[in-house]
Formats: structure tokens, C-alpha cells, sequence
């Protein structure tokens, strides 16, 4: 119980810090989060690619093309992004 509040409350941050990424938080936060969620993605759609042949974001977005495409290359953009600033946001890295 203790540890679902201290999630919910650590979820109601990191929307505020979305949402207020001028004043008081590290700016870069939200990119590296929304970097992480789209890394998150494409790493787990190539798992289940590999595992079941299911391909879930063409499956949610193949009536669209030219999303899903781009889905595609921003998950792409999102590693680079995520492997160029590594060592400043890991804890075991930085250390
Ligand atoms: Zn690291």
C-alpha cells in the first residue's frame, strides 16, 4: 500500500514535471522520458516480433502508413538520443 502511493505520487511527478519543465526541474526530464517510453516500445515490439512474429505497432497503426512510420523513426531517433546521453542519466554509469 505504502509502495502504490509512493508510485502513484512518483507518476503524478513526472506528469507534473511534463507539464512544468520550466520552473525547478531538470529541463531535459520529460525528453528523456518520453525518449525512454518510445525506446521501451520499439524493444519490446522487436521481442514480440521475434518471439511471436507480432508486430504490434503495425498492427495498431498499419491503416496508417505514414505514422506508423514514423513511430518507427522516433523510436530510432529516441535511442540515439537515449545512448548519446547514457552516462549522464545512469546512476551505474555516472558513478
Ligand atoms: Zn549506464
Amino acid at each position: 500500500m505504502q509502495t502504490l502511493t509512493i508510485q502513484t505520487y512518483r507518476h503524478l511527478a513526472i506528469f507534473k514535471s511534463i507539464l512544468t519543465a520550466d520552473k525547478g526541474v531538470i529541463k531535459l526530464k520529460p525528453l528523456h522520458i518520453v525518449a525512454c517510453l518510445l525506446v521501451w516500445v520499439g524493444a519490446l515490439n522487436w521481442g514480440l516480433v521475434g518471439l511471436f512474429d507480432l508486430n504490434l505497432v503495425n498492427m495498431l497503426l498499419g491503416a496508417w502508413p505514414v505514422v506508423e512510420k514514423v513511430v518507427y523513426i522516433l523510436v530510432g531517433a529516441a535511442a540515439v538520443y537515449e545512448i548519446v546521453t547514457h552516462k549522464q542519466n545512469c546512476k551505474l554509469c555516472s558513478s
